[in-house]
């Protein structure tokens, strides 16, 4: 993985803004003030009074960076540090601690922390087409992962928390839709009840497609309105049945939770999405799926623009 850091994007601030250009900018600059990308109407602004890579645009009068509206924005963070980071961060397979990219880096481990996440931020996908389609399987299961931040209460139970064999259980639930030999798509959800499930299922998986999930309660296929859906009887010792299985999606849980526990053993609630949007990127751009380490960096740089966190950051990174 040093071996990696060689490039001159690495080393050189120009290299690095010029490489992130190509990516943002496919066809040269674009303001991301107005959405103007008449070249003709865009000056890049040279000379010793302007800091390097600013352009103006002559629609709105504005100034503005390959940064301007990315998760990198307001950052004092040189640019050949953040793209060191994103290539750690899509290179590796199991995820990269904050502390090893820290050390690597040279840069204070809380700063290193804060652009990790909005690495994360930049992974996240939104808007996208729903899963699965005609003749196609969508593998629907659920599962917990650490403590919730809050006690979550039961209305069946008049307020009082939930339990599981007589236990208070108020781990962090997580849904996960897989398409066969396709694309992930995670979720935490406050509560994994019917209504939220099959609500996160109708919103994301294509009417005509095929849902498989275990024996559980929580997925009704009229709720879901989906074109079938089988399940396989865990309780019964049962995992395949013909082509009816929830094994893709269950692998997907177990590389998600050994990741978390070998590279992230501290994860706060608030955060768990974001690590769950890492786990969803490297599974939707893995190497079964034709994509390398160049082209999973090249989507990941693309995908930095017009996203920011929105939660209080104590420290700038
Ligand atoms: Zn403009």
């Amino acid at each position: 993985m040093t071996d990696l850091l060689k490039n001159p994007i690495f080393k050189d601030e120009t290299t690095a803004r010029e490489w992130l250009e190509a990516r943002v900018w496919p066809e040269g600059p674009t303001c991301p003030h107005c959405g103007n990308a008449d070249q003709g109407k865009i000056r890049g602004l040279q000379g010793k009074a302007h800091r390097p890579g600013l352009y103006q645009c002559a629609e709105c009068r504005e100034q503005f960076t390959v940064t301007v509206k990315t998760v990198f924005e307001r950052s004092k963070i040189p640019l050949t540090k953040w793209l060191a980071a994103l290539f750690l961060m899509t290179a590796s397979k199991k995820g990269v601690s904050a502390h090893q990219v820290h050390r690597m880096l040279g840069i204070s481990y809380k700063s290193t922390w804060f652009m990790m996440h909005r690495l994360r931020e930049a992974m996240r996908s939104g808007g996208l087409e729903p899963l699965g389609g005609r003749g196609k399987v969508v593998e629907a299961d659920e599962t917990y992962f650490g403590r919730a931040d809050d006690m979550h209460v039961s209305k069946q139970r008049h307020g009082r928390p939930y339990t599981k064999r007589g236990h208070i259980f108020n781990n962090r639930p997580i849904l996960a839709l897989v398409e066969r030999g396709g694309q992930v798509r995670s979720f935490h959800v406050a509560v994994a009840d019917q209504s939220t499930v099959c609500n996160i299922v109708r919103e994301n998986v294509e009417r005509e497609t095929h849902v498989h999930t275990d024996e559980s309660k929580l997925y009704v296929q009229g709720l879901m309105d989906v074109r079938r859906h089988r399940k396989v009887k865990h309780t019964a010792g049962e995992y395949v049945r013909g082509d009816v299985t929830t094994n893709t999606v269950e692998n997907y849980f177990s590389v998600f939770k050994r990741g978390m526990r070998g590279v992230y053993q501290h994860c706060s609630e608030k955060h768990l999405h974001r690590y769950l949007a890492e786990f969803d990127f490297r599974y939707n751009n893995r190497a079964a799926l034709g994509t390398n380490d160049l082209m999973r960096a090249e989507t990941l740089a693309t995908g930095i623009v017009g996203k920011r966190l929105t939660y209080r950051r104590p420290h700038q990174a």
